[in-house]
């Protein structure tokens, strides 16, 4: 019987990725964590690994940067693209996403003069659209940004899309994984049609890096940015990547010119000559501190293999998907995410008409910690590296109890705390 929790245990006990699970700081053991797709776990070595470099810090002063620190963001890169099949000297690790968004979209549009078109999609994550619709507005109105509809806000409007591409498009940016129903794109599919059509892509991976196999040369991408504290366990905001093809990094420039990315910096001349390749999207001083917990959470899932981090979250995204079919779709529950595992990342969304209070009850009630997204979704992120089989079959129980008991109901619904939290 799938549903019981022996067959849960057996699962975990076959699992070859099992032992990574204590490589993380676990302070609660009955707490089901199913929000790694928004921060992921510490790894426990990165707890020593920031004790010592505090001390770095108090002891060598300034002697600190001349360290291996001086070139962390650099470093980092070179470790990240192995994890996003890109070349060296194509990453580089600093800013928020957004900011690097921003960057990008700036660097793209500037070669693309002429193009009116900028394309994307209602599936993506705020920032990508409120960044476009700025920069447009900076750059006179020039552009009509598309956003193109899904079909039923989990699909990504590939037809569509593609329809789009033509002498006109500028630029088209979407989200590799979707951050709310975990639709997979095909990249290199998206990105054929759009070198085709002369338009330049800029991929936002912060749902897939770290939880899909991603191939950056391999699919033909021009460039991306992504998150480091959600899968990658780089710790709160954590710096995010920044990747751009070695042919196309010449043509571009930084919008955000810093002493950091001119060449010969020290010599703080006071005209601007971009660093060449990768480093001239360096704006200023990398943020050590927030940059170093990003090796180990890259390490240990390049020790993992890729390949192997997506098996096992297929297997339990399908095992989740299993038990909802069983177990709450009688409640009422829908599943918001694609069936078929060759369109999804890693983290399933299920629907209620209560979900908002379904979701108070899981953390409050439960403890659990999923997370909640408009207008319906509890999204239930799998952290391959540490989440168990049996976590989410205690995780899929306890919501059964939720709803035979109706602990819900002592939650106010959203509407009445809109404007409040
Ligand atoms: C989490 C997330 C972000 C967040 O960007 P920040 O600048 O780090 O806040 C951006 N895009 C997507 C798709 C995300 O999932």
């Amino acid at each position: 019987m799938k549903t019981t929790v022996s067959h849960a245990q057996e699962l975990d006990a076959q699992d070859p990725l099992a032992k990574f699970r204590d490589r993380f700081v676990i302070t609660d053991p009955d707490l089901i964590y199913l929000d790694g797709n928004s921060l992921g776990r510490l790894p426990k070595e990165t707890k020593a690994m920031m004790a010592d470099l505090i001390d770095q810090w108090g002891d060598r002063l300034i002697r600190f940067w001349s360290q291996d620190h001086f070139n962390i963001a650099k470093d980092l890169g070179d470790k990240m693209a192995k994890l996003i099949g890109a070349s060296e000297g194509e990453v580089i690790i600093g800013e928020s996403t957004s900011v690097n968004m921003y960057k990008l979209f700036v660097a793209a549009l500037e070669i693309q003069k002429g193009r009116k078109r900028i394309i994307t999609d209602d599936l993506n994550f705020p920032s990508d659209i409120y960044i476009l619709d700025e920069i447009n507005r900076m750059m006179g109105n020039k552009h009509e940004i598309e956003i193109v509809k899904s079909p039923d806000s989990q699909t990504g409007p590939v037809d569509q899309i593609k329809a789009l591409l033509d002498e006109d498009a500028a630029l088209l940016t979407l989200s590799g994984t979707v951050f709310k129903s975990s639709y997979n794109y095909d990249m290199a599919d998206i990105n054929a049609a759009a070198r085709e059509a002369g338009a330049l892509v800029v991929w936002d991976l912060s749902h897939s890096v770290g939880s899909v196999p991603i191939d950056l040369n391999g699919s033909g991408a021009d460039m991306a940015i992504g998150c480091s504290y959600k899968y990658l366990n780089g710790g709160p905001g954590a710096p995010a990547f920044l990747y751009v093809r070695k042919d196309l990094q010449e043509k571009l420039r930084n919008p955000i010119a810093g002493w950091h990315g001119r060449k010969n910096q020290f010599d703080f001349g006071l005209d601007y000559h971009p660093k060449d390749g990768i480093e001239r999207f360096f704006s200023g001083t990398p943020d050590a501190f927030s940059m170093a917990p990003i090796g180990p959470g890259v390490d240990m899932l390049l020790e993992a293999g890729m390949d192997n981090v997506r098996a096992k979250s297929v297997a339990q995204t399908e095992y989740l998907i299993e038990l909802w079919e069983a177990v709450l779709q009688p409640y009422g529950f829908t599943l918001n995410s694609p069936r078929d595992a060759k369109w999804r990342g890693s983290h399933v969304s299920v629907g209620h008409p209560e979900g908002w209070r379904i979701n108070q009850s899981m953390i409050n009630d439960m403890n659990i910690i999923p997370d909640f997204r408009a207008p319906d979704n509890i999204r239930l992120g799998i952290a391959p590296l540490y989440t168990t089989y049996s976590d989410i079959h205690e995780a899929v129980m306890r919501m059964k109890k939720i709803m035979d008991d109706k602990l819900y109901e002592k939650y106010t619904t959203q509407s009445s705390a809109t404007g409040v939290t």
